[in-house]
């Protein structure tokens, strides 16, 4: 094995971060991956591509890496030997680059391994959650009650104590099982059943958990609703998922926002929609009239003859951007009332006020 200074290769300071060394590799994988070669560089490339995945793999493993900084590459206790580079790059074909770290994360924990337990993620979970208008315009927190695996504490998610190589299938993780058919004698390789097909098994098996290293519990979490959600929008809630298998990482929690309609307000974008009767007085001479928003009551100005389905617009009335500054508007549809019942006086009224046959002009232009 070649003495390769895994951190030149990476080019990261000794010191680097998890994350420093991730997106180190991320970026060279990217640039050197054997998909992207030109022609006349193949064998350039995949050299180089296997060189920066050994090197991720040993700097991205906290164990491993432990291990390389005490005793260096070549040192054979770490784990490239064995290390599978058609399987990293199929992992990492193009397709998979870009926003899923989830490829990243398989290299980083440890994932496929020849030998020795996989570490798994945990999987995530979905919650619905019911709001009112109210609170998207607020935003709000909530505690979401939840049943999910988690790690047994006695443990730690590991399912017991002296992890060691199963004996059974010597640590392969698989068995050979023979068939016997009226065609032939077949060996088929099957997973072993001792160690659940990874290899090792603990010797001390953790009582609280019985081996599983995850118990389902009733765990509270706090979510935040920002202001401005949208009904169907999902909220992730990284690393509150179920536990990770072998004290795997856990995986997320969605929270999927369900907006209750609302009695009076319709809501489309950011805006609110409402429609307010005002009287045939305040429509003709105008007037001030109260309005209800979202936030509390407010007062709006009506200019004498407001027809009826006139709409105004209540500038930052309406519901707060959820990605963006700013606030949207509340938009005020007028229905005049016609009142049913006079009394005498006001029929006398009306009576002096005339009729002003609004139609005689109408008619006029309509028939030309
Ligand atoms: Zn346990
Ligand atoms: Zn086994």
């Amino acid at each position: 094995m070649a003495n390769n200074d895994y951190y030149k290769t990476l080019g990261v300071e000794k010191s680097a971060t998890k994350k420093e060394i991730k997106k180190a590799f991320k970026k060279l994988a990217m640039k050197f991956h054997p998909d992207r070669a030109p022609e006349e560089k193949k064998k350039e490339y995949e050299e180089k591509f296997k060189t920066i995945s050994e090197a991720a793999s040993v700097l991205g493993d906290e164990k491993k890496r432990a291990q390389y900084d005490q005793f260096g590459s070549g040192g054979g206790s770490h784990g490239h030997q064995g290390f599978d580079f058609s399987d990293i790059m199929s992992q990492f074909r193009f397709g998979n680059f870009g926003r899923n770290d989830d490829v990243f994360d398989s290299l980083f924990g440890g994932g496929r391994r020849r030998r020795g337990r996989q570490v798994y993620k945990g999987s995530d979970l979905l919650y619905d959650l019911d709001i009112t208008l109210e609170q998207v315009h607020s935003g709000f927190s909530t505690e979401v009650a939840l049943n999910k695996l988690e790690h047994c504490s006695d443990c730690h998610g590991k399912g017991g104590k002296n992890i060691t190589t199963c004996e059974d299938c010597s640590g392969s993780g698989y068995i050979k099982v023979t068939r016997r058919t009226p065609f032939g004698v077949f060996q088929q390789q099957a997973p072993c059943n001792s160690c659940h097909g990874e290899g090792e098994k603990a010797k001390e098996v953790c009582k609280d958990c019985d081996g599983e290293g995850l118990i389902r519990d009733r765990s509270k979490i706090d979510v935040k609703i920002p202001a401005g959600v949208q009904d169907g929008m999902r909220l992730r809630v990284t690393g509150k998922g179920e536990a990770g298998r072998n004290a795997g990482p856990h995986g997320d929690l969605y929270v999927r926002i369900h907006v209750k309609e609302h009695k009076f307000f319709e809501r489309r974008d950011d805006d609110l929609y409402i429609t307010i009767p005002i009287s045939f007085y305040t429509a003709t001479l105008g007037g001030e009239i109260e309005v209800p928003t979202i936030a509390g009551e407010a007062t709006l100005k009506i200019p004498k003859g407001t027809d009826s389905e006139t709409i105004f617009r209540m500038k930052e009335k309406g519901i707060p951007h959820v990605q963006r500054a700013g606030v949207g508007d509340q938009m005020v549809k007028i229905k005049i009332s016609i009142p049913k019942k006079l009394s005498k006086k006001q029929k006398k009224a009306l009576e002096d006020f005339g009729d002003t046959k609004p139609q005689k002009g109408f008619l006029e232009r309509f028939f030309g």
